[in-house]
């Protein structure tokens, strides 16, 4: 490892000296802490980096609106200036690793603090404390009763489970136990994210100056505003929307770990890839093909979901009924893919999703993914009404003539508003009898379960005969003739 090369990583870019007592800033840029940090000093440095970059991709056709900007940061306390908790350790370790190196002239002294350059107590601390296997030290600490263990961490032990697995395929454990080799380990350590623990991918610094993958900290503002470590409150999912990398972190992971680094994204891109083999599936309500849907994204797995989507060429996903309220059935395996036309971001993280249905589908197979259905699906389309069908009875225009009467007589009768509110959300009944079928669908008063009946059907004609025969049902109720309309 090329010890130079890193202490070269670990300069102040506005001093130019070694950094001392290191803060990091939200642009992304480290300076030694005594240095008036806000706003940031550096010259070449533009604090807002131009307009937030929209998170899905340039050729998406879907209108992203980015959340109101973050409320600006409460100005960090002047008399003790947080330190950046990794770089921090980092120069401790290397300047311990330095003076080991100078006094090692065949006097084999234990690394006595006592000669070491004036650094910060922090700094003291951690060089006292070094040890060879901290590697293990700390995934046990954080694993058994560590600050962040006490409530809400699923997400934390699925990401850890997740990680270990992946670890356990890596083939950087090295087997022998060098000075070059525990150095190694040590800065390894330090580079890792305390919330996957892996190898840190784009790390971005909190303003506790925590440091942790940039999408590792995305899935922990889904669940709560809390720094996974410290616990201190941590300003807004918006703020950490297209954040800036710690550069001085990120350059130390390309120098230092070179090919580890390029295999972690790697390794995440593949994951993302997989991720999108198979449709995700939002498990929340029954909709028809072809009608626009307003949806509040707000529990962490479909922010996550909804985060994948949108990274597609064509961002859509499925979306099922749940399961029917008190029987013991699954999911229902049929559905409606639903095309994302805009997104609105809002300031946490939750967003408004408008949304137009394209087709139907079948679940064949499915399964879970960080929570969220995801499945293989095969779509569902009509079939002509060949003969072969053998279809008798009323044609696709009596059908839909029995339709409208019963609408005009809803019209006419106690409930105006219901055929309005059609018109109004969905617009003038479809002239083409299998949108017509869904159309109608929509109002008549009946369980939606009922309703999703109509999904399977890959016959207008058979559709709509069931809608006729839901309306001949509605017709010789009772409660219906006395009036009385539940939508
Ligand atoms: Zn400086
Ligand atoms: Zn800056
Ligand atoms: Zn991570
Ligand atoms: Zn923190």
């Amino acid at each position: 490892m090329d010890l130079k090369a890193l202490g070269a990583v670990l300069r102040c870019p506005l001093c130019n000296c070694p950094l001392r007592s290191p803060t990091t800033l939200t642009c992304g840029h480290t300076l030694c802490s005594h240095h008036q940090t806000a706003p940031c000093p550096l010259p070449q440095c533009t604090p807002q980096n131009g307009p937030p970059r929209p998170r899905n991709r340039p050729t998406s056709r879907v209108q992203y609106l980015p959340p109101p900007p973050p409320a600006p940061l409460p100005p960090a306390s002047v008399d003790v200036p947080k330190l950046d908790v990794s770089i921090n350790k980092i120069i401790a370790l290397l300047d311990r690793v330095f003076q080991d190196n100078d006094t090692d002239s065949g006097d084999d002294d234990d690394d006595d603090a006592g000669a070491s350059p004036p650094l910060s107590p922090a700094v003291r601390q951690r060089s006292d404390s070094a040890s060879p296997s901290v590697r293990p030290r700390k995934r046990q600490r954080l694993l058994s009763t560590g600050p962040e263990s006490d409530d809400d961490n699923d997400l934390l032990s699925h990401l850890r489970a997740s990680s270990a697995r992946q670890r356990e395929i890596d083939p950087h454990s090295p087997p022998d136990n060098s000075p070059e080799d525990s150095l190694e380990k040590e800065l390894l350590t330090e580079l890792s994210c305390e919330i996957c623990f892996m190898l840190l991918y784009s790390p971005v610094t909190t303003p506790c100056q925590h440091t942790f993958c940039g999408k590792c900290l995305y899935r922990s503002l889904d669940h709560n505003n809390l720094c996974p470590l410290c616990r201190d409150a941590l300003p807004g999912f918006s703020f950490f929307e297209d954040h800036p990398v710690n550069q001085i972190l990120e350059t130390l992971l390309v120098t230092a770990f070179p090919e580890m680094y390029t295999e972690r994204g790697e390794a995440i891109a593949a994951e993302e890839r997989d991720a999108r083999l198979d449709t995700p599936i939002f498990v929340c309500m029954l909709i028809f093909p072809g009608h626009p849907t307003a949806l509040h994204f707000f529990e962490p797995r479909y922010r996550l979901m909804l985060r994948r989507c949108l990274e597609q060429e064509v961002p859509s996903f499925g979306m099922i009924m749940p399961a029917r309220p008190g029987a013991a059935g699954a999911q229902p395996d049929y559905g409606t893919m639903l095309e994302i036309r805009s997104v609105q971001m809002l300031a946490d993280g939750r967003s408004m999703v408008e949304t137009w249905s394209t087709f139907r589908f079948r679940i064949l197979e499915r399964g879970t993914l960080d929570g969220y259905t995801v499945g293989r699906i095969e779509r569902i389309d009509d079939v002509p009404d060949s003969p072969t069908l053998g279809l008798t009875g009323p044609f696709n225009e009596e059908l839909m003539e029995i339709c409208t009467a019963f609408l005009l007589q809803l019209r006419r009768g106690t409930a105006p508003w219901v055929v309005q509110r059609l018109h109004n959300v969905h617009g003038p009944p479809p002239d083409d009898p299998a949108a017509f079928s869904y159309w109608v669908a929509l109002v008549l008063p009946i369980d939606d379960y009922e309703k999703a009946k109509l999904l399977p059907i890959r016959s207008a004609r058979l559709r709509l005969r069931l809608v006729v025969h839901w309306i001949e049902q509605l017709n010789s109720n009772w409660w219906f003739a006395s009036g009385c309309v539940v939508v």
